[in-house]
């Protein structure tokens, strides 16, 4: 169910694999929306699951529905039922739980435990271009956070995925971090390692799961399994 937990001086993050839940496929099992066609009920149930074993309630999740963006939202409660259209959420507020989902793309949890403020950002390969990272960050220094610790999620790696090369070009012009050869030496990009170049141009001391979204079959990998595939959750909250 889970790929990572981890408490960080009060504030709580965790990332969730495919496993463990009720869907079937190809949404089996985990899968955390029904943007893809899964059916509500079991998304729902899956949720339940999730919830229950990071003792949460479901009415604390506060899920992005991500666009790509570089807007960042900050929430005093968690929304009630509405998705804000954001890339980027902050909280000071204990028991709200930010959610980023994410199939490939970078879920990035960001904890200043001293000064109880969390974040959460999605970077994909357009977010990661326009600053989204940057952005999350620069929302939580404004409230007062100073000594920011980040957490990147599992997501698909250099070495599998594979862009144009005036596509990798246009991101590694803004992220030159970035930019990376695939395993079978073809343009490719690095959303991982581009977000973690970011967050040590900010200062800020970061880690990154270093498992691949399309190699593990524990994950869902949209590159690999095409629309038709389920959403993984990196979730950080203060207690
Ligand atoms: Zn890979």
């Amino acid at each position: 169910m889970f790929v990572w937990r981890e408490d960080l001086g009060g504030a709580r993050i965790a990332f969730t694999d495919r496993n463990g839940g009720v869907s079937e496929s190809p949404y089996g099992s985990l899968n955390l929306s029904s943007v893809t066609g899964d059916r509500p009920e079991r998304v729902s149930a899956n949720w339940d699951l999730v919830c229950n074993g990071l003792g949460v309630g479901a009415e604390q999740l506060a899920i992005m529905r991500c666009v790509h963006g570089t807007d960042v939202l900050e929430l005093t409660e968690p929304p009630q039922r509405t998705r804000p259209a954001v890339d980027g959420l902050v909280t000071s507020t204990p028991g709200v739980v930010l959610v980023a989902l994410v199939a490939d793309c970078a879920p990035v949890l960001l904890v200043d435990a001293k000064a109880r403020i969390v974040g959460a950002a999605h970077a994909g390969r357009p977010g990661l271009a326009a600053g989204i990272v940057a952005a999350t960050v620069e929302r939580m220094r404004s409230y007062g956070a100073d000594s920011i610790v980040a957490r990147v999620g599992p997501c698909v790696c250099g070495e599998c995925y594979e862009v144009p090369q005036t596509m990798q070009d246009e991101i590694a012009s803004a992220v030159p971090a970035a930019r990376s050869t695939t395993r079978w030496g073809t343009p490719g990009l690095d959303i991982g390692h581009g977000v973690l170049a970011q967050l040590t141009d900010l200062g800020i001391e970061a880690a990154h799961l270093p498992i691949c979204t399309m190699e593990s079959p524990d994950l869902y990998s949209h590159r690999r399994d095409g629309n038709r595939t389920g959403r993984m959750a990196g979730l950080v909250w203060l207690e």
